[in-house]
């Protein structure tokens, strides 16, 4: 039997999620548990409610961290939204959208499926499409920042299009929330979902959701019993409702939500612009050292995540063997690309605390390290360079 502490290595995170997690956020983990329904808490749970409207630029009462990671945030939103034989159109331009089609087909649903080249933006013109072909469709779902290839769709111009149909809108905004602009109600989302761990960098386990006037009218009006009972809204309103009677429903996962209240703090000190900013800034440094080094993003210019890099993997090159050395050489994590992109590309994540000047220059230099060491012609120093000259003009 084990006798010993489990000791995590002190990594940098620069993959798809988890970013880095500040001190703050860990020690605002570690002050003391109370009960779920201990009017101190009461009171945080207000508090955080308000931060996660600042962050998702919404007014919305239904807005709240579900207990569980991004997925059961999907989860959610499909689970209320949808009843059996309902038609919904999901696009598909990664493994997300992927994801998506599934829940829907869970829920007994009919999904719709537009697709997109995994690496590219979903195309309105094909929404439009599908939207006239199906008049009878009652959601909208896509997502914002597809986090497997670093495409970001303009969920403007896609919620305007489902508004003018008057069909629901889901949006998947896990990547995007605090990274890049989300604005759910100037864009009129209906119901939007996001994640702890990407650009907030909060710990992972969960996902800020918030619903519209609207969809809350859906879910209330439902002639059929949401299917999930841990995620039907209707009861996780009675413990996160402003109702003067809290009732248990599950027990909150107190000291993560204290973790989720201190993320939201440090987001709102900073500013959402600002944050936004700073995702762009430090982007464009990376690029700039990634393409000093011959290293292509697979995604347009116009349609990139600053938050999420992928670019080729250079011929002959053992792409698992350099992340290998990354994390063992230099506790660096970086990820591997996932369904037809698997062994094709690298995605490197700028996310939330993630984002800084040391971790862009450290990440050039590691990679290049370890890709001269294994043989490719690089000249040193070359990708720090231009990330500098970046950051200097
Ligand atoms: C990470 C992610 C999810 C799933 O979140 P988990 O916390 O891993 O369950 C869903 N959608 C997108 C776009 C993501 O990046």
């Amino acid at each position: 039997m084990p006798t010993q502490s489990f000791q995590p290595p002190q990594r940098t995170l620069m993959g798809p999620g988890p970013s880095d997690v500040s001190a703050r956020v860990l020690l605002a983990m570690a002050k003391p548990t109370i009960g779920h329904l201990d009017p101190a808490f009461v009171t945080m749970m207000e508090s955080l409610k308000g931060l996660l409207q600042y962050a998702m630029q919404t007014k919305n009462t239904l807005t709240l961290p579900i207990s569980a990671p991004g997925s059961a945030g999907m989860e959610a939103c499909f689970v209320n939204l949808l009843e059996p034989g309902n038609k919904v159109i999901i696009c598909e331009n990664g493994v997300f959208g992927g994801r998506m089609k599934e829940n829907a087909l869970r829920c007994g649903a009919q999904p719709i499926m537009i697709n997109d080249d995994w690496g590219r933006a979903v195309d309105p013109n094909k929404v439009e499409a599908a939207l006239n072909e199906h008049p009878d469709a009652k959601a909208l779902a896509f997502v914002q920042a597809e986090t497997s290839t670093g495409a970001l769709s303009d969920a403007q111009e896609l919620c305007a299009l489902a508004q003018k149909f008057g069909v629901l809108s889901i949006v998947d905004s896990v990547t995007a929330l605090g990274g890049t602009q989300l604005q759910v109600d100037a864009w009129g989302i209906d119901a939007c979902y996001s994640g702890s761990q990407k650009c907030l960098s909060c710990v992972p386990g969960l996902s800020p959701v918030s619903f519209s006037e609207c969809a809350q009218a859906v879910i209330k009006g439902r002639s059929s019993k949401v299917q999930s009972w841990f995620l039907d809204m209707n009861l996780i309103m009675s413990y996160w409702g402003t109702g003067a009677k809290r009732a248990y429903h599950h027990t909150a996962p107190i000291n993560s939500l204290y973790a989720l209240h201190e993320s939201l703090l440090m987001l709102q000190a900073e500013g959402l612009e600002n944050a936004w900013a700073r995702h762009s800034y430090h982007h464009q440094a990376l690029r700039a050292g990634l393409e000093a080094m011959g290293l292509r993003f697979i995604v347009p210019a116009a349609e990139r995540l600053p938050q999420l890099n992928s670019i080729t993997v250079p011929e002959g090159v053992d792409e698992a063997l350099v992340r290998k050395r990354l994390l063992e050489d230099y506790q660096l994590e970086i990820g591997a690309g996932l369904g037809p992109l698997a062994g094709k590309i690298w995605r490197i994540g700028l996310m939330g605390y993630s984002a800084n000047k040391r971790n862009v220059l450290y990440c050039l230099n590691s990679l290049e390290s370890v890709l001269i060491d294994l043989g490719v012609p690089l000249s040193g120093g070359a990708a720090v360079k231009a990330a500098l000259a970046e950051y200097a003009g």
